[in-house]
């Protein structure tokens, strides 16, 4: 039977890397059934909404999507596409893994992390006050009356909202993860010692569900010494666990430590659908070149096969990889010694190179 699965391009170097990493699935003798849906800048000016409805409904249909990076306006009213779709479908789970491979320009060896973000809620949920409008006047009021704080109407707010339920489940999602992949630590990431309710209670909530894994160790750091932790001694941890936008920033971070953004994988998981896609954005100032690495894509899809029960294609795909970073020869600018590097690939190439090696 073949898998239907929602394919969607994005926007800047979304289609290329979208189009190289389909032809390799492809090239893995998996069959798909693809349900291309445009969302992004395109559909911006033609609908007024980056993420139509009929994306929505296919994921819900497929259960499965593939994703290119989607461009978000920075300080504009749009809302960010990615983080809307993560919250229509209860996407709950971002899962990143960082690993470091032979070949790839590291300070470091032997990094093997999976970061595991919560992405529902946290300064990301989306609860935001303009300056100048009535509920903003009205928070500020709120904000007097219940603390005795008087804010300057000049300001703007977005709040940080952190729940048990959400937290519960992110925590046990972290560590079911460990225990299903023979993985020994959970590491909670927080600031509770400033945020002392909001992070204060992510912490007490992971602290709580870690006593329900006794199998698995449980440790906590708070976010500043964790960046620096990971930058010193990244071997030290295994799975990270943190509210959103900790998770958002560590994992940038980790992909600096294995060897950049070309290369770091990702998945929106949710009790019904899952979403695979880079951690990276749309980098739109190389849009249109063939120049960017599809790597980042193609372990999407390598983390999207071993969610389809396809294995043993997944094993190939990410062989022919890692093979292809070891070589050194048929990789992108960002893989090779100097980003001008004269012999570096392009987008394409990189796609043709892993097809070859899957033939052989
Ligand atoms: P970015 O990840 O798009 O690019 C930052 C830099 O990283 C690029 O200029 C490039 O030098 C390098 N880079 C990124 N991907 C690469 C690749 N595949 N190969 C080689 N080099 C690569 O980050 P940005 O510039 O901050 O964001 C651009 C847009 O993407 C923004 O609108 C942002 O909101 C959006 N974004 C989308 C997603 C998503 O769709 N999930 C994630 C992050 C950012």
């Amino acid at each position: 039977m073949p898998h239907a699965v929602t394919l969607i391009p994005g926007d800047g170097t979304g289609p290329e890397i979208t189009e190289a990493t389909r032809r390799v699935l492809e090239a893995t003798g998996v069959k798909f059934v693809w349900d291309v849906r445009r969302a992004g800048a395109e559909m911006l000016e033609k609908y007024g909404t980056v993420l139509p409805d009929d994306v929505i409904e296919s994921i819900k249909r497929t259960k499965v999507g593939l994703k290119g990076p989607i461009t978000t306006p920075v300080g504009r009213g749009q809302r960010s596409a990615n983080v809307t779709l993560r919250k229509k479908l209860d996407l709950y789970a971002n899962l990143r893994p960082a690993k470091t491979y032979p070949g790839l320009r590291s300070r470091y060896e032997n990094i093997d992390l999976i970061i595991v973000r919560e992405n529902t809620e946290d300064l990301y949920a989306g609860i935001e006050f303009q300056r100048g409008t009535r509920e903003h006047e009205e928070i500020l009021e709120a904000i007097s009356r219940c603390s005795g704080h008087q804010l300057d109407p000049e300001s703007a707010l977005s709040v940080k909202y952190i729940s048990v339920a959400a937290t519960r489940r992110i925590v046990r999602f972290a560590f079911e993860y460990a225990r299903a992949n023979g993985r020994r630590k959970v590491t909670a990431v927080h600031k509770a010692n400033i945020m002392r309710l909001s992070d204060g209670l992510f912490l007490a909530t992971a602290h709580e569900v870690a006593k329900e894994f006794s199998d698995i160790q449980f440790e906590d750091r708070i976010v500043d010494n964790m960046c620096m932790q990971l930058v010193q001694k990244p071997e030290l941890y295994d799975v990270l666990v943190l509210p959103n936008l900790y998770g958002d920033i560590i994992s940038d971070l980790s992909a600096g430590l294995i060897g950049g953004l070309g290369v770091a994988p990702g998945a929106n998981i949710g009790s019904q659908c899952a979403v695979f896609e880079p951690v990276h954005g749309s980098a739109p100032k190389y849009a249109g070149q063939n120049k960017v690495n599809p790597m980042a894509m193609m372990f999407s899809g390598v983390m999207m096969l071993r969610h389809l029960g396809e294995r043993e294609a997944a094993h190939r795909l990410e062989r022919a990889l890692t093979q292809i970073i070891a070589e050194g020869k048929y990789v992108t600018y960002d893989l090779k010694p100097r980003p001008d590097d004269p012999t570096a690939v392009g987008t394409s190439q990189v796609a043709d190179a892993v097809i070859e090696r899957l033939h052989r």
